[in-house]
């Protein structure tokens, strides 16, 4: 018995618990293998298929070239301070709230991000809730600060269920999580029910009691047909928002984000203290330093979004046309699809058949629907199409 002479058994239960993602990958490779990549439809991976705009490339050129004294050293952990002042006036702007530099902390991604402010509110054992479906990660994230995930429904239509979330309220509960907007159902919560979702957490927090509202938008600028995500530090004085680069100017690898906060939240200093340490403690030590400087200059640049939606509208159109069901994806970039006879599992094998790679609901707390991430080419959509009607039509 060899037990204790390798990986924890932890991190082993983790492993086995994200096999699907394994799984997707190995069966991809086979399918190319046997097929040829050009005949495999693979919308199974978040990984945006578009390139960073220009200006990304002209901000990293001139920084590239500059030798600037300290432009490669080491900063303060939550970032340069000109760069979180730039920021600052972005996330007043998205967040209608006057916030300054000393509110931003860069972090490395949004995965870091919600890693720091994770590690510096939770003891051993303390709540955090997640709305279902939700981005499966959380789970790790949440369990690597000892904290325990509190998982509740959302209604029928993914829209922010109150009650639920009330009731799962316990004294342990720190703080929720929501994810707007949403990966996998692509929706946006309406700015009513995240008035409704503050005005709650008002009335159950306290002097003694915050519940913090970790709100993460790494979405937040793809949302179709002039839609707005709603605002939360104005909203919630104990809300923090997360949010990162790797969508919004397709620099997943780059690793950049950051972490803002109310200004006016009762413990702000020891919070930033908290959220500064964390970065350095977790071996992030700060984002990079030449992420930070670029994005800093690219505060009005994105990915072209109308690329998505005609990704999204030709998608739409053709599953509609087939018989699927699903809501309409109203940002981000996955359609959440209702699984034709109610198993995921079982649809999303037979879409194998088909040389289609979804991922089935159940890895995201949402069994009975399946995801469709189409950061893909519109020439895979196009081709995927007729392939998930004959699916369809075979599987009936
Ligand atoms: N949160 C959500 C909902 C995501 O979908 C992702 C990535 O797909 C992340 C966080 C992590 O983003 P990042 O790559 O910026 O760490």
């Amino acid at each position: 018995m060899a037990v204790n002479m390798s990986v924890s058994m932890k991190i082993k239960d983790s492993i086995e618990q994200s096999s699907w993602i394994r799984k997707m990958f190995e069966e991809g490779a086979k399918l190319r293998a046997e097929f040829g990549a050009e005949n495999v439809y693979d919308f199974s991976l978040g990984n945006p298929d578009l390139e960073p705009p220009a200006e990304f490339f002209k901000a990293l050129k001139k920084m590239a070239d500059s030798t600037a004294t300290g432009m490669h050293g080491y900063m303060s952990n939550s970032g340069f301070m000109d760069v979180r002042n730039s920021i600052a006036k972005k996330v007043s702007k998205e967040h209608n709230l006057k916030i300054e530099g000393n509110s931003v902390v860069m972090t490395c991604g949004a995965a870091g991000g919600m890693n720091i402010i994770l590690k510096t509110i939770l003891d051993p054992g303390d709540e955090i809730i997640a709305i279902k479906p939700y981005f499966a990660e959380y789970g790790f994230y949440v369990s690597n600060h000892q904290g325990v995930l509190v998982l509740v429904n959302s209604n029928d239509d993914f829209s922010i269920n109150i009650d639920a979330i009330e009731k799962a309220i316990t004294p342990k509960t720190k703080g929720i999580i929501i994810n707007n907007p949403n990966n996998p159902t692509g929706k946006i919560y309406k700015e009513k029910e995240i008035d409704q979702l503050c005005n709650m957490l008002k009335q159950k927090s306290s002097d003694n009691r915050k519940i913090f509202l970790i709100s993460d938008e790494p979405y937040r600028e793809i949302v179709y047909d002039n839609r707005e995500v709603s605002p939360v530090l104005s909203k919630y004085v104990n809300a923090l928002v997360v949010n990162s680069y790797s969508k919004s100017l397709s620099l997943p690898g780059e690793r950049i984000g950051y972490v803002a906060v109310n200004p006016d939240f009762d413990k702000f200093n020891l919070l930033m203290d908290g959220l500064n340490l964390c970065n350095r403690i977790l071996g992030f030590v700060n984002a990079p330093a030449l992420m930070q400087r670029i994005v800093a200059e690219l505060n009005d640049s994105k990915v072209n979004v109308g690329i998505y939606k005609k990704r999204r509208d030709i998608l739409m159109a053709g599953l509609k046309e087939a018989g699927y069901e699903f809501p309409e994806p109203e940002g981000a970039f996955y359609l959440f699809c209702k699984a034709p006879g109610g198993d995921d599992i079982a649809f999303v094998k037979h879409l194998q058949k088909y040389n289609i790679l979804a991922v089935p609901g159940i890895g995201f707390g949402g069994p009975g629907y399946f995801r469709i991430a189409y950061c893909v080419s519109e020439k895979v959509i196009e081709k995927a199409v007729p392939k998930f009607k004959d699916a369809l039509a075979s599987f009936r």
